[in-house]
């Protein structure tokens, strides 16, 4: 079974709102086997609506709508799908009467421009809106579906969860496929590092492996289609054994393990303490540990030196070391890491320092410049990073370099 998502209203074309709605359907219809090959974006126009719904029902069985179910004149989802597949609107009296009870509850009068959210196909059914007014609608037209949903997410949510997960049941009767998938996360690698070490793998059809690049990460994401849940998970655990013999410790986590998570769980099944000296990343790394529940067994301190005098007056960095080579340096993050563990007391500390931009480059410290140090027992470590992109860019991708190193020195 094809399916396909229009999502209706101007300020997604805009960009002002983000598709969250069309994200969340599209994770879940792999789950009843249901192929998604189409998402349209449409403004508010009924024209343009029109047009894309006949092409949707050219190419797919089942065709979900989003937003355009308000009281407004640009709201028009209902009307245009009923235009489209020929069917009559009728009113839904126990949703007009709900409408008429919430008004009067306020203790105003209901504009009648109101009445028209309660319409819905002749040839269908409503789909309860418990959180809002606009109830949706299931219209059902010569073996065709088109499934239409209120664009508010709190209200999408509830509707998909309460009721078209069930109409999408009786729909698919026995499922015939599913679909599966597991993200590999990668970190101190590149994307086409990352393609090239995997080679042909790229290549198969059932599984599927496809890269994808964020800020500081690479994840492979792999797909497999089969008849059953455990016989999809079969396919992935086979692929997945075969990346990792290729990519080995680069994988840091699967699916929703962050970098954070992982670093904190390495240090907490190790019993080690840690401290962190943070210049051009702002907290931003104490920030990423702390976002992780449990972190308050492994992180005891998070300084942010950004000028001279706190590296200096805080962690007790050698003023002349400063001045000789600059806060941006190798000897400058190495002592900020030492000064940082002796100061905390930890089993680990580490710094960083560098140039996030967009000024403040020479051309013999760029921007994009970044020192690392970790500090432990008897040794410290010393990286130095380019990174390119913007301020938030080169900060995001420090921290996950600082802390990918923390999780090498830990394995
Ligand atoms: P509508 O149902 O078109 O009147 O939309 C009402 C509100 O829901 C809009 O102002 C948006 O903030 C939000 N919204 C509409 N469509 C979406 C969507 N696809 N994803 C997330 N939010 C949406
Ligand atoms: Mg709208």
């Amino acid at each position: 079974m094809r399916a396909e998502i229009i999502s209706v209203g101007t300020e997604l074309l805009l960009g002002q709102t983000v598709d969250t709605d069309a994200a969340y359907l599209s994770k879940l219809l792999p789950q009843f086997g249901i192929d998604l090959h189409y998402r349209v974006t449409v403004g508010d126009n009924e024209s343009r609506l029109a047009e894309a719904l006949q092409l949707a029902l050219t190419r797919a069985d089942i065709v979900f709508t989003i937003g355009g179910l308000g009281p407004t004149i640009d709201d028009l989802t209902k009307e245009t799908v009923a235009a489209v597949l020929g069917d009559e609107m009728a009113l839904h009296e126990e949703s007009a009467q709900r409408m008429r009870s919430f008004f009067a509850a306020r203790g105003i009068d209901m504009p009648e421009s109101n009445l028209k959210q309660a319409m819905i196909p002749v040839h269908g059914k409503a789909l309860h809106n418990p959180l809002g007014t606009a109830p949706g609608a299931a219209f059902e037209s010569a073996g065709k579906v088109v499934i239409v949903l209120p664009g508010p997410p709190r209200e999408f949510i509830e509707m998909v969860d309460s009721q078209v997960v069930e109409y999408l049941r009786g729909c698919v009767g026995e499922i015939k496929s599913v679909i599966r998938s597991r993200i590999l996360r990668i970190a101190g690698l590149g994307e086409s590092s990352v393609a090239e070490m995997v080679g042909d793998l790229l290549d198969g059809s059932n599984p599927t492996v496809a890269p994808l690049a964020s800020a500081g990460e690479v994840h492979l994401r792999i797909t497999a289609k089969a008849e059953s849940a455990d016989l999809a998970d079969a396919m992935i655990a086979e692929m997945d054994a075969k990346l990792s013999a290729i990519l080995g410790d680069s994988i840091f986590g699967r699916d929703d393990e962050t970098l954070e998570k992982v670093v904190v769980q390495l240090l907490t099944q190790r019993k080690l303490t840690l401290a962190l000296a943070e210049s051009c990343t702002g907290g931003l790394i104490s920030d990423r540990i702390t976002d992780v529940s449990g972190s308050s067994a492994t992180l005891m301190a998070g300084f942010v030196t950004y000028s001279n005098s706190a590296k200096k007056d805080i962690l007790g960095v050698d003023e002349q070391l400063i001045i000789d080579n600059g806060a941006v340096s190798e000897q400058v993050a190495c002592a900020m890491a030492e000064c940082a563990r002796r100061v905390s007391g930890t089993d680990i500390a580490i710094a960083v320092t560098g140039i996030a931009g967009p000024t403040g480059g020479t051309a013999e410290k760029p921007v994009g410049l970044v020192y690392m140090a970790l500090s432990a027992a008897g040794k410290t470590i010393v990286f130095e990073h380019r990174f390119s992109g913007n301020r938030l860019d080169i900060k995001l991708r420090a921290s996950q370099a600082a802390l990918n190193m923390l999780r090498m020195h830990l394995l």
